[in-house]
């Protein structure tokens, strides 16, 4: 069983207990130990008792209640719980802002275990009558419920690419040749269906063959004989499957692959495409237009990127050089300093950059000074045992409430890089937020804006910016905007990357690691950057490390 899955049962059975108001100090205890097992580098189940007991928090207690939920998937005591607690009451637990004991007093005092009543009971305004809520409080689980509800069958980036995954493994045993399209064949960063296309002579046979497959539940009413509508068991995301011809194969290819805007855009037009083209290609150059990625197929600006760029200018994950906003176990990630930066090296990156959370961040182990010294110590004993790779000594420095940055500009000035980042006082309106960026866009110490929006896809809308003139200002300042990599963000939205290139604005594509696995979320990044119509000389880290480090000294 992975790490995460263990810790997330954990989790909810610290959650459960809170909710009904029992074995605070098991709660407590539990809580605290769950926080370090999230944090544990190797495999929770590989564990030896002695390993585990190391881990703060963890005792005979714990260990007992990890090996049962490690063995079975679960335990005596969150079965136990979970028999007595409406099931509704689970979605509620998830809502941002309502923690187990707020959700506690919802169900108590008003009766509620549903998001569709607590929906209700914002509209009439019971919410704010309860002890210890506020109409603050209220607005925001509604406006979140209502969020959640729109979203509650779109997956990421990353889980979609995982259930495209099983689908596949399951339609190739049947049909001889699958082909993804769709918002995932477009790599959009939030998709609503996983759509693909089976080769088949034979529509009816085709459809038959699926009703064969158990996992694959028919919605009957909106399939037809050439589309199979419905899910995966177990996923609530709907599935699109059509059935096509060979000769027909390129048409629908390009047609299912593209939003309906592209294909105005390029003037396609199904009727009176009667050849049996060959390829996408062929296509393009019979509509007489440059041919398009799948990823920028949406009908915005690709035709334009067309005329003026080749497809070769686009960024490639082999252009990458570098890797510069990772987290360490100096801060709230999962591997060592050198643990990630060997990773980097034999993914045969010339750079790593650690970007570990700075002092403000507390609740994330963020860098007292005196741990600044030590990480930069270890960094220069790190970087002799290297020739053609070396780590850069960066920080993620929090921009506080004012726009300032989390150091003075001593220890700012000890960094090769500057990441300025939001995590604190999301809430702001766009004033509030305007003012806050733009200020720590103008200092001089700011390499790159992180995660610009501090948006969480399907689960928190970023605070409002007017990016124009954020892109605007990068350009003033020389700021480099991050393309912030892992699957939850993709954040700076790629509609905004052809204007920062317009302007001359570079953009770093950043994990955000904080363990070895997060650093392969750069392929997500590149996905979403050349959907954005990144260039190749555009791309701050795949400039090489001297490049790299003189973009800030020779500039500022
Ligand atoms: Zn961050
Ligand atoms: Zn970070």
């Amino acid at each position: 069983m992975e790490n995460e899955a263990i810790v997330e049962q954990l989790e909810l059975l610290v959650k459960l207990w809170d909710l009904h108001g029992i074995n605070e100090f098991k709660s407590k205890n539990l809580a605290f130990a769950t926080r370090g097992l999230d944090k544990y580098p190797l495999s929770i189940c590989q564990a030896t008792e002695e390993q585990l007991l190391a881990i703060p928090g963890v005792g005979k207690v714990v260990i007992s209640i990890i090996k049962e939920v490690a063995q079975t998937g679960t335990c005596i005591d969150l079965e136990g719980i979970l028999e007595q607690t409406p099931s509704g009451l689970l979605n509620l637990l998830k809502i941002k802002g309502l923690g187990p004991k707020k959700v506690s007093t919802i169900w108590k005092e008003l009766g509620i275990s549903d998001i569709d009543e607590l929906l209700l009971a914002c509209q009439n305004n019971q919410l704010v009558q309860l002890k210890g809520f506020s109409s603050a409080i209220q607005e925001n689980v509604y406006h979140y419920i209502l969020f959640l509800k729109q979203n509650a069958s779109k997956l990421r980036l990353d889980k979609a690419h995982s259930v495209a995954k099983e689908l596949i493994t399951i339609l190739s045993a049947k049909y001889e040749k699958v082909q993804i399209v769709g918002d995932l064949a477009r790599n959009c960063e939030e998709i609503a269906s996983i759509d693909c296309m089976v080769l088949a002579s034979n529509t009816f046979g085709a459809a038959f063959a699926l009703s064969e497959i158990e996992v694959l539940k028919e919605d009957y009413q909106n399939s037809s004989p050439f589309v199979w509508r419905g899910n995966l068991v177990n996923h609530l995301i709907p599935i699109q499957i059509y059935f096509v011809d060979s000769e027909n194969w390129a048409i629908q290819s390009l047609k299912l692959s593209s939003h309906p805007n592209h294909l105005a855009l390029i003037g396609f037009d199904e009727l009176k495409l009667k050849a049996s083209f060959e390829s996408e290609h062929a296509i393009y150059q019979y509509l007489q237009v440059p041919y398009i990625i799948p990823n920028m197929r949406e009908g915005l600006t690709e035709l334009k990127w067309a005329i003026t760029h080749q497809e070769t200018d686009l960024i490639q994950l082999e252009d990458l050089k570098g890797c510069v906003h990772n987290h360490s176990t100096y801060s709230d990630g999962k591997n060592s300093l050198f643990e990630m930066a060997e990773a980097c090296r034999q993914m045969g990156l010339s750079y790593f950059g650690i970007a570990d959370h700075s002092q403000y961040a507390a609740y994330a182990g963020g860098l007292k000074p005196e741990r600044i010294s030590d990480q930069h110590l270890e960094i220069d004993q790190l970087n002799k045992n290297w020739t053609n790779f070396r780590i850069l000594k960066g920080i993620e420095a929090d921009i506080l409430p004012d726009g300032s940055l989390d150091y003075d500009a001593s220890i700012l000035s000890s960094f090769d890089y500057v990441v300025a980042s939001v995590h604190a006082g999301l809430q702001m309106d766009e004033e509030k937020a305007m003012a806050r960026l733009l200020k720590a866009i103008e200092n001089p110490f700011t390499t790159i804006l992180g995660h610009p929006t501090g948006r969480l896809l399907l689960a928190r809308q970023g605070y409002p910016l007017q990016m124009s003139k954020i892109i605007d200002a990068c350009a003033a300042n020389r700021v480099v905007i991050e393309l912030n990599a892992s699957p939850y963000r993709l954040d700076l939205d790629w509609r905004f990357i052809d204007l920062a290139q317009e302007k001359g604005v570079m953009i770093s594509i950043n994990p955000d690691a904080h363990e070895i696995a997060g650093l392969m979320d750069m392929k997500y990044g590149v996905e979403i950057a050349r959907k954005g119509g990144l260039l190749k000389n555009n791309t701050f880290n795949a400039l090489n490390v001297d490049e790299f480090l003189q973009f800030k000294n020779g500039f500022k």
